[in-house]
């Protein structure tokens, strides 16, 4: 949902606001190692690099493909939305041997069809929700069955509304953005890598922004300049790290929980068909099929010049057809379910 019905968190607006100091002044190096220090909170990890990467979400998933994957590389993608497609992009652009693993929008991937999808891929990549259809894929049973395959996971959507375990599903790289489940704004990609992938990096990566090695030595004990950090993103993240730490992170996940299944259970009563696979929606993420009758822009605008409230609309071959709706981060309560579910009511269903 738009920012209309509810404001960000004030914690993260007033981070932005903060005087922006020199990228190696000694204050921000100290809110830089403890902004690191949440994220492994948050990604439930011990990785030593683990660093918010400058840039949006897909600036995390274009580090993690160009530090691992190079030519001839064979890596395993699942395909079930558009961010697994931008992931076979990524890869071939690396120069991988991409094997694709699809499976019908809305539907979730199978973890067996991925891990019998090559005998040795050294990848085998995969989104963890799909923002594009609302779809859970599982990941820990890939971390089971990976072998020697590295385990590369996009956790955009993921991180910070529903339950994300780097260390015990044995994700080797797995990369976020700000302005999804965190509730900030967009800007910087919270990416963490596990010693076993470092090990397995490529000699040298095809990009020099994006190199692991060069900015793990910025924000290591031996600091080296690489570039600037968006000191004012980076201020923005650690507040908005904080506030998600001091609510929990199981409180969070429950919050998401509770918001989508109401929003979910809500749109059925009012007769829309919900478009993602029973047992696979994302709480943070619902789609539903536009119902007859409704013209699918029109009414998007219609809800948010009257209410404030900001509906995606569907993707690819379902523009038109399906609603995207986002109830992450600070947008994740009740009222705004509430005022969704009566909004719809009172300008089309009456
Ligand atoms: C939003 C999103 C991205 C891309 O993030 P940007 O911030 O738009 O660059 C990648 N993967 C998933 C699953 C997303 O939802």
């Amino acid at each position: 949902m738009g920012p209309g019905p509810s404001n960000p968190y004030p914690e993260v607006m007033q981070a932005l606001a903060r005087p922006v100091v020199g990228h190696l002044d000694p204050e921000f190096l100290v809110l830089l190692d403890e902004t690191c220090d949440r994220l492994r909170a948050v990604f439930r990890t011990s990785n030593q690099v683990t660093v918010p990467i400058s840039g949006t979400g897909s600036a995390g998933m274009e580090a993690a493909f160009v530090n691992l994957v190079g030519p001839g590389d064979s890596v395993v993608v699942g395909v079930n939305g558009l961010f697994g497609e931008r992931m076979c992009d990524v890869a071939a652009r690396c120069g991988a041997d991409v094997v694709r693993v699809e499976e019908r929008w809305g539907r979730a991937l199978d973890p067996q069809h991925l891990l019998e999808a090559h005998p040795s891929p050294k990848v085998i990549a995969v989104v963890h929700a799909e923002t594009s259809t609302g779809v859970a894929n599982e990941i820990a049973a890939l971390g089971d069955g990976k072998g020697d395959a590295l385990l590369l996971v996009d956790c955009v959507t993921s991180l910070g509304g529903i339950q994300v375990e780097v260390d015990a599903w044995g994700v080797d790289v797995a990369y976020s953005g700000t302005q999804k489940c965190l509730g900030v704004p967009p800007g910087l990609a919270p990416l963490t890598v596990s010693d076993r992938a470092r090990e397995r990096f490529v000699g040298r990566s095809q990009s020099w922004y994006l190199d692991l090695g060069m900015i793990g030595a910025y924000v290591g004990a031996a600091r080296r300049y690489h570039h600037t950090a968006p000191i004012s993103m980076v201020y923005a993240l650690h507040a908005g790290l904080g506030v998600l730490l001091d609510e929990g992170l199981e409180q969070s996940w429950a919050r998401h929980e509770v918001c989508g299944r109401a929003l979910q259970r809500g749109l059925e009563k009012l007769g829309f068909s919900l478009f993602a696979e029973e047992g696979h929606r994302l709480p943070e993420l619902t789609t539903a099929w536009v119902p007859d009758g409704l013209e699918d822009a029109s009414a998007r605008r219609e809800l948010l010049d009257h209410y404030g409230i900001e509906v995606g609309g569907g993707v690819g071959e379902f523009a038109g057809k399906v609603w995207r709706i986002g109830c992450m981060g600070h947008t994740a309560r009740p009222r705004n379910v509430t005022l969704l579910l009566g909004a719809v009511e009172e300008l089309f269903l009456r």
